[in-house]
Formats: C-alpha cells, structure tokens, sequence
C-alpha cells in the first residue's frame, strides 16, 4: 500500500501546465493568467474629478469658513467624457462632475456639500466655498494607479472579476492564459445504464458519469464524456481511443480484484498503468498511468469512493494542468458531532456538514459512511479527515476538514 501523499505526488509529477492561449475577457474567468500584464497606458489617464463639485485652486480657499466663505466666480462646467480645454485662475471655479478631466490651474475639487450649492439643477454665476481643501483634494492624478509598462498583473494570478476589470480599464480586450483542460470521462460496468433509460432487471445507473463530469468541471476543466463502456475489452478499448486530445482520462470501476474488472487488464496491457492500493478509506485501489500517450487514472468503481479519490487526486491535477500553484482544498480545524472508527491504518475521508456556531466550526458526520453517495450525505459540504494513527474518532474530536463547499 502507498500512502495517500505519495500517490498524490506521483500523479501530480505527470502534469505540467496547459498550452496557452488568448481568450476574450469573460471566456477567461477562472482561468490563470500566463504572461504579466503590463500597462500600455496611464491610468487615470487625465487627472480625474473623483467628486462632484468645483474645481478651484486649493490657495484661493485657504480661509475659507462656514462664518466666513469664500466667493468664487463660476466660469464655466466639465462634465464626463467632455474634452474641454477650461482652466480655472485665480479667483476663479469650474462645476465640475466625478470622472471629468480636470481644468488646467485647478489644484482641488470642492464637493457640492462644502459649498452653498447643494442644489444640482441650478447654475449660479458664483459659489461660496465654506471649507479649504488640501491640494489634490478629490483628484485622481493622471498616472497614479499606472503607466506605460507598469507590470499590473504578475503571471500566475487567477483571473476573477477584479483582474478581469483591471484588463478591461487598460483597454485589453483579450488576455493570454493557461487553456482549459479537457477531461474525458468513461464508465465502466455491465450493470451500468444511463440516467434517463429504463432501468433493466438488475442494472443501476452511472451516477459516476454525471458526477465525475460536474467535478471536473467545478475543479475548473473541461468535462468530455465518453459515456459507459460494459466490462469487455474490445468496447473498452475503442471507447477510449475517443479520448483524443483529452489532457487527462478518467475511468471509473473495474480496478478492484473482481472476475470482470478489466479495466485493469486492459490498461495494463494497452497503456502502462500501475495499480495501486493506497491507504485510504473509501476509495483503496486506484491506477495510474498512460494511454496512447495521456495521462489516465483509473478511479474506483464505487460512487462515494470516486469522488472522494477525485477531491484528493484529480482536482489537483486539474489545477496543476490549470496553471494554480495552490492545489489543495482550504482545510480547517472542526469540532466533529459523531462518531467512527478506523482501525486499519488508512487515511480516512468522512462526509459531514460544517457549520459555524458561536466562533467555531461544527462538522455533524453523515450517517452513511459506506463508500457509496447515498441520498443521506446529501447535506454535507465537507470530508472530515482522519489520520491514519487515528483509530477512533469520538464526539468533540478536534480533526481538520477539507472544505469543498464554503458558501452553502
Ligand atoms: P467496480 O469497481 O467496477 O467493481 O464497482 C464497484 C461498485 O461500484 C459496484 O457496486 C458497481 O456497481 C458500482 N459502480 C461502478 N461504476 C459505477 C457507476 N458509474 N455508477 C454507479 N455505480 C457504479
Ligand atoms: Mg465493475
């Protein structure tokens, strides 16, 4: 048996980062970011009103105060996107709205509320200033955020609406990132039927199909599915050549010892995959290897076993293949509300919902602990982990927890 870190490792050494490719903003999100952004022009690129109001010279209203204002005269009005050519002197505003450029000789902006025009709609020839202002007062300086060939972005950042806008207000329509992965999918199973079919005597159907596939594609790539294969090595075979330029293979089922796991046969023979027991629970036995020249993972058949070997090996993969340099789910330390055993050693996986009550957070273990993903595990959010020299888990243990759902 190997231990769920070194499996973990080998995989993962197989993968390096996808090939690039340049993406429209919004077809990019999520995705990570493979050259720096550098700035091809000032941001702001004029000095910017950041306040509605006028824009005077910071000296002219150096006295001012409520008990004594200063009068100046208004000469005129920018508004956003107008390309005037004003510019204040002495003595002297400009009504001035947030975003436009501000008037030469201007040194600040006065918001309507520390004059005594607090009434937008009227247009009166003076104003009466009733604060000072310190220079640059409300005025986004012209370069201030960026310039020309600042670095804005360094390469490896995620791409989320924040980066996305940044590209956006340096005018890049376009951005160069790692290209999703691909992940073809295929079941394997005499006694697997599609959901949607009618259900013959002693068939079920392939859950790990919907599954699996909505896994990659949370974990950030590019489900393909190759649909169910029975348990013969013909079908097998020609079902996975249809893997062409998938970037990764996932099969599921026939990697345990049973007469008619030929998965195993089969990727042995045809591909150089290794089978592994690793010291888990669920989800023991695993193969790894390649297949007309992919990577391919052979996970256990079994539903809850599947998914919990995808959360340890598979998403990190995907993530690697994604170009992320953090791979692993965020773990934190929970109270657990139940009880377990584990008495063989293995590295345990426990579905149960994490809760945050008063300052901590609560891990209630779902009631089936079996390998299957059944309707009572619906509720959790989370794999609650025990270590292999863990042999029994009581009701207040503190363990970590991988969270896989923060936000439900
Ligand atoms: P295997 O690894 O092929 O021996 O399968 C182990 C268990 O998982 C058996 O009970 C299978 O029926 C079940 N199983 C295998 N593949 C699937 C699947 N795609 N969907 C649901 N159950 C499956
Ligand atoms: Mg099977």
């Amino acid at each position: 048996m190997i231990s769920v870190d070194e499996a973990r490792e080998r995989i993962l050494s197989a993968f390096v980062p996808t090939p690039v490719e340049r993406l429209a903003l919004l077809d990019a999100l999520g995705l990570t970011l493979a050259e720096a952004v550098v700035s091809t022009m000032s941001l702001p690129p004029f000095d910017t009103a950041a306040m509605d109001g006028f824009a005077v010279r910071a000296s002219d209203i150096a006295a001012a105060s409520p008990v004594e204002p200063i009068v100046l005269a208004v000469i005129g009005e920018a508004a956003a996107g107008a390309d005037h050519d004003a510019a204040v002197e002495r003595g002297t505003a400009i009504r001035i709205m947030t975003g436009a450029v501000v008037p030469r000789g201007a040194t600040a902006v006065v918001p309507f509320e520390l004059t005594d025009d607090a009434d937008p709609g009227r247009r009166p020839s003076q104003v009466r200033v009733l604060q000072p202002q310190r220079d640059k007062a409300n005025i986004r300086q012209a370069g201030q955020d960026a310039h020309p060939g600042s670095v804005v972005i360094v390469a490896g950042r995620v791409l989320g609406p924040l980066q996305l806008g940044i590209l956006a207000s340096l005018g890049q329509p376009s951005v160069l990132v790692h290209r999703r992965p691909t992940v073809a999918i295929l079941s394997t199973g005499d006694e697997l039927v599609a959901p949607g079919e009618t259900l013959p005597a002693a068939h079920i159907f392939d859950s790990n199909g919907a599954a699996l596939a909505a896994a990659v594609r949370e974990a950030g790539g590019e489900p393909r599915s190759l649909g169910i294969a029975p348990d013969r090595v013909d079908t097998l075979r020609e079902r996975l050549r249809e893997a062409e330029t998938a970037d990764l293979v996932l099969t599921s089922g026939g990697v345990s010892h049973g007469d008619y796991d030929i998965v195993k046969d089969l990727l042995a023979e045809a591909g150089q995959v290794q089978f592994w027991r690793v010291a888990m629970k669920p989800g023991r036995p695993l193969g790894f290897g390649w297949i007309d020249g992919r990577p391919l993972v052979g996970l256990p058949g079994n539903p809850g076993a599947a998914l919990v070997a995808f959360e340890q090996f598979i998403r990190p993969a995907i993530r690697k293949l994604l170009g992320r340099t953090s791979l692993l789910r965020p773990e934190i330390e929970v109270v657990v509300r139940g009880t377990a055993l584990n008495s063989d050693g293995r590295r345990c996986f426990l579905r149960a919902r994490v809760d945050q009550r008063e300052g901590q957070f609560v891990a209630t273990l779902a009631s089936a602990r079996g390998s299957g993903v059944t309707p009572t595990q619906a509720e959790a959010n989370a794999l609650v982990i025990v270590p292999e020299s863990h042999s029994e888990v009581r009701d207040g243990d503190r363990l970590s927890a991988q969270m896989l759902n923060w936000d439900e």
